[in-house]
């Protein structure tokens, strides 16, 4: 057999149980995995017992272009993914403006992306009030699903959805055999609390945080179940922040309703004290919460009733951030480069996490889930889409480690003990060495229709 690509001596994280193994790439494709493997290769990468992973599918990113490239764009909003050892993303529908809630939205940021994207791209529409007809183009263009916010999204084009348009929405939706996504934060609870306190005059980061309880994520969650039950949609419940709100989707996931989630690693690692000494770098909505609501999330993650990490990305300029009132700053957190070291640096080497249970959240998960075919699997047929990690390094994650547009993340400072060493995309290594290599050659995802799929 010849190879375009033979790496040697990986522990792989797979099918099964991790071990060192080889893996043959041709075409563009894992070609063959196995112990010692014989045949010619184009190149060699020796890897001394590096984990392989499938690469990352950050299922949940803002890219913010076209409209917004100055808060981050494709560019080096991809650098920063491949840096982390992604392959792929899927693109929110806001903070890009045009926000992507009609088939001419989706034609003009397919343009951005394919001019500059340097890992694939898929791309969430957007169910915003009046848009329920544009899901039809937008599916046929190759959306993976629909995003809606049941509260403010905290930018003037993207308004949320009353319960009726969420309605409306998912019975189109599950017409055509999508998902929905939610934000899931009750409009009247958080803004009626933040109105309170703002009279007040009490505007620090506690008060921001004590504004979006707990009770205001479970009461939307159980409200976006309610509609999905009823109108047969497959619902996805976005950043999920609390163990009682991934328990609520787990029992209604148990009943039959088809229903998932997602935390990211910010709600894993961060809690509701390091937001107060981080400041509105690590202002997010939902807030970060007590050391008991991370417990609860890692421990949901190890019994596999939260299936799914991803970043939710979502960079602003340092300027937007530096406010002294913590209502008025921008809220989102940069964090699509460090997920994956995160995780394994906090979840396998710190809680003894299964590697390939992190492989399974980042990466296999997220391809079924959004149908993302031959994606998130070490497997002959599959595309070479690859991540290598040094699982023994030690490094201080500093700024300029960063390849976002505006360096500032809750995570800088931090020690990390897993490095993204390379990064595969169809068999063509993209980063090495801490530079990314090569021009950019990403790719629109699209899903496969439900008769496709097994
Ligand atoms: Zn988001």
């Amino acid at each position: 057999m010849s190879f375009d690509v033979l790496i040697r001596g990986a522990v792989v994280v797979g099918a099964g149980a991790p071990r060192r193994l080889d893996v043959g790439v041709a075409d563009g494709l894992i070609a063959e995995v196995g112990p010692e493997l014989a045949g010619a290769a184009t190149g060699e990468i020796r890897t001394d017992g590096m984990y392989l992973l499938p690469g990352v599918i950050d299922g949940h990113v803002h890219m913010n272009e076209p409209g917004r490239a100055d808060w981050e764009g494709f560019d080096t909003g991809t650098r920063a993914l491949a840096s982390g050892g992604a392959t792929a993303a899927i693109d929110m529908p806001l903070n890009a403006h045009p926000p992507t809630v009609t088939g001419a939205a989706f034609d003009e940021k397919r343009r951005c992306l394919e001019r500059s994207a340097r890992v694939d791209i898929a791309l969430w529409g957007g169910l915003v009030p009046g848009g329920v007809e544009a899901m039809d183009e937008l599916a046929a263009r190759g959306v993976v699903g629909f995003k809606a916010f049941m509260c403010s999204s905290g930018i003037d084009d993207f308004a949320a959805v009353d319960d009726l348009t969420l309605y409306d929405g998912m019975c189109r939706a599950a017409t055509l055999g999508l998902p929905v996504a939610v934000h899931a934060e009750s409009e009247v609870i958080t803004a009626g609390l933040a109105q309170r306190a703002r009279a007040e005059g009490r505007t620090a980061m506690r008060d921001f945080i004590a504004s979006r309880p707990a009770v205001a994520e479970l009461q939307a969650i159980v409200r976006a179940i309610a509609l999905a039950d009823e109108s047969g949609c497959s619902v996805h419940v976005v950043h999920v922040s609390t163990g009682r709100g991934v328990a609520l989707v787990a029992a209604a996931r148990a009943r039959g309703v088809d229903v998932s989630c997602e935390t990211c690693p910010h709600y894993l690692v961060l809690t509701d004290e390091d937001a107060e000494v981080l400041g509105n770098v690590a202002k997010c909505a939902p807030p970060l919460r007590p050391r008991a609501e991370t417990d609860a999330l890692w421990g949901a993650l190890r019994d596999g009733t939260l299936p799914m990490v991803a970043s939710d990305h979502s960079p602003a300029p340092w300027a937007l951030k530096s406010s002294d009132d913590a209502f008025a700053a921008w809220g989102g957190i940069s964090g699509c480069q460090t997920m994956l070291s995160l995780l394994l640096s906090e979840g396998c080497d710190r809680r003894e996490l299964p590697l390939e249970l992190i492989a399974a959240a980042t990466s296999g998960y997220v391809a079924r889930r959004f149908r993302l075919p031959n994606k998130g699997r070490v497997e002959p047929g599959a595309d070479a889409d690859l991540v290598l990690v040094e699982p023994a390094a030690s490094y201080q994650l500093s700024a300029e480690d960063l390849q976002y547009r505006h360096r500032h993340s809750p995570f800088v400072g931090r020690t990390f003990s897993a490095r993204v060493e390379r990064t595969l995309i169809r068999g063509r290594t993209v980063f090495a060495n801490g530079q990314i290599v090569g021009p950019p050659a990403g790719r629109l995802l699209t899903p496969t229709t439900e008769t496709e799929s097994s």
